[in-house]
């Protein structure tokens, strides 16, 4: 299934990467942007997502997972601090059959807190206020 192997360049999170469609980001060096994911399965839900295009990690050119990987670190502790949480959930799918829904290599980070789930993926839309205040949260975590 050629569909299923390709990158398309018009996926919604490369055209965040490109600026045409706006994104409350938090972080960017050469290798990542990240940003509040728009869905979130809890407060703080950030998404980290290399420049370099691949559909998912089994396209991806390994040498992006270094770079990549010490960010989802960076970040998963920023966000940890913004919100106190108690831990944090790392995830990243590939493929449709294992949940992936936007067709660019990303990583998830999301705060947990004891005994509260997760809300399902890809649910409700949060407002844009409170990602903006998020996004400021975890942008002060990171400076400090
Ligand atoms: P995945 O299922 O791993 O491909 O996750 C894609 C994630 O992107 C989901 O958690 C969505 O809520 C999120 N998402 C979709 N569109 C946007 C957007 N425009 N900005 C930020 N996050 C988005």
């Amino acid at each position: 299934m050629a569909e299923r192997t390709t990158y398309d360049s018009n996926n919604i999170f490369a055209k965040i990467l490109r600026g045409e469609i706006p994104s409350h980001r938090v972080y960017e060096d050469d290798a990542v942007v990240a940003f509040m994911d728009v869905m979130p399965q809890g407060p703080g839900h950030t998404l980290v997502v290399p420049k370099a295009p691949s559909r998912n990690l089994l396209d991806a050119d390994p040498a992006v997972f270094g770079p990549l990987f010490a960010n989802v670190q960076k970040l998963a502790r920023a966000v940890k601090k913004a919100f106190d949480a108690d831990g944090v959930t790392v995830m990243q799918f590939n493929e449709p059959a294992s949940g992936q829904t936007v067709f660019h290599l990303h990583v998830h980070i999301i705060p947990r807190f004891e005994g509260i789930p997760l809300k399902p993926h890809s649910g409700q839309m949060e407002k844009p206020e409170v990602l903006a205040e998020n996004a400021g949260k975890i942008r002060k975590a990171l400076g400090s």
